[in-house]
């Protein structure tokens, strides 16, 4: 349904622009077209996450043209599958379009999506379009994983190994670089990390054949998601400033900028998490094979202080590390 106030877009018009021709699903059963859409899971556990992007808060015209805030936006949600173990199968968009926006911006949103689908055999089974004062796209994906192998944040044990895909802090640096308007050395790099992320999908299903993984996406920084798993699993996690991964080229900005984004600055979707000692060559050989980088970075230890904390050893001295990462509703 589209409200009620004019918009340059045609919803039907565009409904049938966006619309896939054909499916890759094989589950699915009824796509775009009618009051909903239906699919059929044999054997299967349904995986479902939704996220909400809101123009001038997750992102803005000057740092993401309509293709990238697609393109992000359908990879936050497909980086919580993938935290989550699943596989992404299929997912619908809810829009607020307002009335300046044109169709071939909002046209190029859905290449944006349909691009990283695409990686995936993701199809778009359905969605809702309104008119409203600002852009606001919500995505909800859904995935299938086998049954009880979903990844908690709550399975983190006592002696576990903590590691971390990728390297973290490339997005925020990203983001500065495009605020800044800055001509420094890895440029493309960092924006490209900032603007077209790459969920850990292919790594987080090959660790199907592990028991016991905790996992976690870094989507508001290390220090957050680490505080998260310390506190679901009540155990106290610490970490090692020398064994956390930073592309080289972070190494050109203060070291409080190094900082602050490499636990604290969020959207890297790389996977965050724990593993048994006697699991992780395992761990390290499945990385291996889907071509990502994983690096251990801490140790999972009894409470300390009675406290569920994250601790951090930097230049010889231990400090918790406290959870600064972006919160809406602070
Ligand atoms: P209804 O009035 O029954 O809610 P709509 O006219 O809103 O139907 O939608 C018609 C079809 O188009 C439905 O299958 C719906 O899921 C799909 N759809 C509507 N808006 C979008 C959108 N922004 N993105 C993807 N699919 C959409
Ligand atoms: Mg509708």
């Amino acid at each position: 349904m589209l409200g009620r106030c004019s918009i340059v877009v045609d919803e039907f018009e565009f409904i049938e622009r966006i619309k896939q021709r054909a499916y890759q699903q094989s589950s699915l059963i009824k796509g775009i077209g009618d009051d909903a859409a239906i699919f059929r899971a044999h054997g299967y556990d349904i995986v479902t996450a939704v996220d909400t992007f809101v123009d001038q808060v997750h992102f803005t015209t000057k740092t993401a043209s309509p293709f990238h805030i697609g393109y992000r936006a359908l990879g936050a949600n497909i980086s919580d599958i993938a935290a989550m173990g699943a596989e992404p199968k299929f997912y619908l968009v809810s829009m607020v379009i307002p009335s300046t926006m044109q169709q071939d911006a909002l046209l190029s949103m859905y290449d944006g999506m349909k691009q990283l689908a695409s990686r995936y055999k993701m199809d778009l089974i359905g969605g809702d379009t309104v008119s409203g004062k600002e852009l606001v796209v919500s995505i909800t994906v859904i995935g299938y994983i086998q049954p009880c192998k979903a990844r908690y944040r709550s399975d983190a044990t006592e002696e576990d190994i903590v590691f971390v895909t990728g390297t973290l802090g490339d997005s925020a640096a990203g983001l500065y670089i495009l605020l800044n308007e800055l001509d420094v050395s890895h440029r493309d790099y960092f924006i490209h990390r900032h603007q077209m992320p790459n969920p850990r999908v292919e790594f987080a299903h090959g660790l199907k054949k592990l028991d016991r993984v905790c996992l976690n996406d870094v989507t508001d920084g290390v220090a957050n998601e680490l505080r998260e798993i310390a506190e679901a699993s009540d155990v106290t996690i610490t970490i090692n400033d020398e064994s956390i991964p930073i592309h080289h080229g972070l190494r050109q900005f203060s070291s409080t900028n190094q900082h602050r984004w490499k636990y604290f600055g969020g959207e890297d979707f790389e996977l965050i998490g724990t593993v048994s000692s006697w699991n992780w060559p395992t761990l390290q050989h499945i990385a291996k094979k889907v071509n990502i980088k994983v690096t251990k970075i801490g140790m999972v230890q009894p409470k300390v202080n009675n406290k569920a904390e994250v601790l951090l050893n930097k230049a010889g001295t231990t400090s918790v590390l406290q959870k600064e990462g972006y919160t809406h509703l602070k």
